[in-house]
């Protein structure tokens, strides 16, 4: 917090429709009042000694900061290209995936009344990267699960849905067909449990999960599942739809000291530079860095002005039916205010 009573964040505006959507955040949380000052920070990455990394200044910035709002990525395509997604990721050990999932009135979707919470581990399972040729034509691809990074995740998901008041934990998982890795994600979460005596903890088989959800979501409200990498990653883009897509749906990716906010979707090249794109997912990821900040009064401020103008549904972009251009849709936002 600086001498002016600001929070000095890093924002990465990122690529493609990410100015534009960053533009919407600026002028709404100035128009809010919020008591936060943008550090932009650039991520375009850079050659040193033959290796392509993220600026140091921008980890620098970071590291100060201990919290980034983050626009959409474009990972270029081709060999030689580490995602700089992951760069982050890796840089600031973020362990665990925040998603809430929750309907957003005026928006017709095949369900109402929406509201759960998905928290994927980040940083091992599937995604190790640990991959290699046995033979030509076979490749083992090697799923790690260690009690450490499991405990991590396990602990925080108790501790939020506690903080946010979901009475109920459940780990999703497949420790049927995989005993050992699953069941030692499975084990870990039992035992975390009895440091949480007042969230209830239960878990369920992930197919089993899949169908229960779409055929009616409502019985997870009062849940925050807790899950392995890779059914995470499936599982939270589920809910996505749920909710009604990508334009509406943020996250946010908590590390050991920094955390990073950010929209679900890409850099959508398609509308890029047109005005066309909905801010709402980078709006709501800007809501949990403030929750998480414990500005609660802005962030409540500023999620019941974003609500009332979808639930009007007069101003709202062409992702979601309308016609309104972005900034428009900012400032019908900003008007609400
Ligand atoms: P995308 O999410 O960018 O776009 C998918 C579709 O959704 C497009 O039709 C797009 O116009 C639409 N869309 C996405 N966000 C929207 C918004 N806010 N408002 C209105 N419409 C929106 O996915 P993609 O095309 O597969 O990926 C494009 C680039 O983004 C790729 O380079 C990819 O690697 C990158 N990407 C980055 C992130 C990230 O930074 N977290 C996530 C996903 C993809």
């Amino acid at each position: 917090k600086g001498s002016d009573g600001k929070y000095l964040v890093s924002l990465i505006e990122g690529d493609g429709i990410g100015p534009e959507i960053s533009q919407s955040v600026k002028d709404i949380f100035s128009a809010a009042g919020a008591p936060i000052k943008w550090e932009p920070v650039d991520v375009t990455p850079q050659l040193r000694d033959g290796k392509t990394v993220i600026p140091q200044e921008s980890i620098d910035s970071i590291t100060r900061n201990y919290v980034a709002l983050k626009g959409p990525l474009a990972t270029p395509i081709g060999k030689g290209h580490v995602s700089l997604n992951l760069t982050l990721r890796r840089t600031f050990n973020l362990f665990a995936n925040v998603r809430p999932c929750k309907s957003i009135q005026g928006y017709k979707t095949p369900y109402d009344g929406v509201d759960t919470v998905l928290i994927r581990e980040n940083t091992e399972g599937e995604y190790s990267g640990i991959e290699h040729v046995v033979v030509d034509g076979v490749v083992q691809s090697i799923k790690l699960i260690t009690r450490q990074a499991s405990e991590r995740v396990l602990r925080f998901a108790f501790q939020y849905a506690e903080d946010i008041g979901k009475p109920k934990v459940r780990a999703v998982h497949k420790a049927t067909i995989m005993k050992m890795s699953d069941g030692l994600f499975l084990r870990t979460a039992r035992e975390v449990a009895k440091d949480f005596p007042n969230v209830e903890f239960d878990s369920e088989v992930l197919d089993n999960s899949c169908l229960k959800m779409v055929t009616d979501p409502t019985p997870y409200n009062d849940k925050v599942l807790v899950m392995p990498n890779l059914y995470g990653d499936i599982l939270s883009d589920m809910c996505a739809g749920l909710i009604g897509g990508l334009g509406l749906t943020p996250s946010g990716n908590i590390g050991d000291e920094c955390s990073i906010f950010e929209a679900v979707h890409g850099s959508a090249p398609d509308i890029a530079g047109k005005g066309l794109a909905n801010p709402t997912a980078l709006l709501l990821s800007s809501i949990m860095m403030l929750q998480h900040m414990g500005l609660y009064e802005h962030a409540n401020k500023i999620q019941s002005a974003i609500f009332a103008v979808l639930a009007e549904g007069k101003t709202i972009t062409g992702d979601l039916g309308g016609k309104a251009k972005t900034h428009e849709y900012a400032e019908a936002v900003i008007k609400k205010l």
